[in-house]
Order: C-alpha cells, then sequence, then structure tokens
C-alpha cells in the first residue's frame, strides 16, 4: 500500500497542466499505480474545467498521459526518433514494470546508458526536454547504500521497484518522497532486492542546459 503522496498543490498543478515537465512525469508515474491520487486529479480537473468554462483557453485533458508526452515533444526535441529497442542485458534491471511514460522517455533517447556512480549506486538520465529538474533513473543494489548527501534543491523521488530507507522512513513501491535543500539523508536499499528509483532533483541554477554535464545532485555525492 502506498503511503506517501504528492501533496495537493502538486496534484493541482498536474491538473491544470502548469506543473514543471520533470515534475509531472513522477506525478504520472506515481498516479499510473495510485487510485487515490487519480481520484484527486479527476475532481481536480473537474474544478479547473468549470473555472476556465468561460475562456476555453487550456482543454482539460482526460488523458494526462498523452497530454504530458505531447508536451515533452513538443519542448525537447529528441536528437533522433529511433525505432523501439529493448535494453541490453548489461542494464541493471529489464523493463517490464516500469510506469508507461518511463518506457517511452527510453525509448525517446535510446543511445542513454546506465552509468556507474557508486559501488552499489548506478544511475540512468532521462532527457525530458526540460532543465528545471534532473530526471534519472537511479538503481541502488539490494543492501546498498548511497553515501549520505545533501541537495541545493529540492528532491523528488518515486520508488519504481523494491524499496529504501533513510532516517525519516522506509519507503516501498510507488511511494513519493519529497526531500527539501539541506535534509541530508542516506537512502539504503533494502537487502532482499535491488532499489529502483525515478528521481527529480531541482537542478543548481549554475547548470543550463539539460545536455549538460550530468551534475545531478543525488549523484556529486560527498563521501560519508
Ligand atoms: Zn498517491
Amino acid at each position: 500500500v502506498i503511503q506517501y503522496h504528492p501533496d495537493d498543490n502538486l496534484l493541482i498543478e498536474f491538473a491544470n497542466g502548469s506543473l514543471d515537465i520533470g515534475l509531472g512525469i513522477l506525478i504520472n508515474a506515481h498516479l499510473e499505480q495510485c487510485p487515490h491520487c487519480q481520484t484527486k486529479v479527476k475532481s481536480f480537473e473537474r474544478i479547473g474545467g468549470n473555472l476556465l468554462a468561460a475562456n476555453t483557453q487550456a482543454p482539460v485533458s482526460d488523458d494526462c498521459f498523452a497530454y504530458l508526452m505531447q508536451k515533452i515533444e513538443r519542448q525537447g526535441r529528441s536528437p533522433v526518433s529511433q525505432p523501439a529497442r529493448t535494453l541490453a542485458p548489461s542494464e541493471p534491471q529489464d523493463a517490464p514494470d516500469y510506469p508507461k511514460i518511463i518506457s517511452k522517455l527510453l525509448l525517446k533517447n535510446p543511445k542513454a546508458r546506465w552509468q556507474r556512480i557508486s559501488r552499489s549506486l548506478r544511475a540512468h538520465r532521462l532527457v525530458t526536454g526540460q532543465n528545471k529538474y534532473e530526471v534519472a533513473l537511479h538503481n541502488i543494489c539490494s543492501g546498498g547504500q548511497v553515501s549520505e548527501h545533501d541537495h541545493s534543491g529540492m528532491e523528488y523521488t518515486l520508488v519504481v521497484r523494491g524499496s529504501f530507507s533513510d532516517a525519516d522512513g522506509i519507503y516501498r513501491k510507488g511511494d513519493f518522497v519529497v526531500k527539501h535543500p539541506g535534509q541530508v539523508h542516506r537512502p539504503t536499499a533494502s537487502q532482499n532486492e535491488d532499489c529502483l528509483c525515478l528521481s527529480a532533483v531541482e537542478a543548481p541554477v549554475r547548470l543550463t542546459g539539460f545536455l549538460g554535464k550530468l551534475i545531478n545532485p543525488f549523484l556529486s555525492i560527498r563521501p560519508a
């Protein structure tokens, strides 16, 4: 059972289409498994639709997935569109239970690869056509611990598979975890299986261009 959900403000912004794409991807992936938040978003959409009824500017989309993908397509020109491919076996996980939007994003950028960050952490950056957030998959191997880290911006994490814990709690599949700037934490995957997470970390101000160097604060780890 999912215990940690995005707060209403995020869901409202998502429902009215004003949420930044980087975060929208995480919300979309959370909604795919969370009927509770789906219901909320539907009702926020209805409210938004009523408010907008007079000026027909922003049609409320029932299919937020298609809407989000359109937004990504419009803003982010992926270098080449290539036919679908399956993930190479060398990569940490097969993709069968990825959220729909993640599978889609992986296919859009077939050249991207998993990168080894440390003994227990691998990362796969996602090209999302925006540069406000660094959006990436992180795989923490079972029992593995990510070095204690801090970040200058917000850090949002969705557990895609497995579970991890830190001083504040245990987070399982579907949980949406928010860490504020300055909140130091040290995620540890459960012993029995790898933990796969999708995260969006507010990019530091100095980061320009989403093709820039990979400097996700989640990854630029301080020795603990
Ligand atoms: Zn939820």
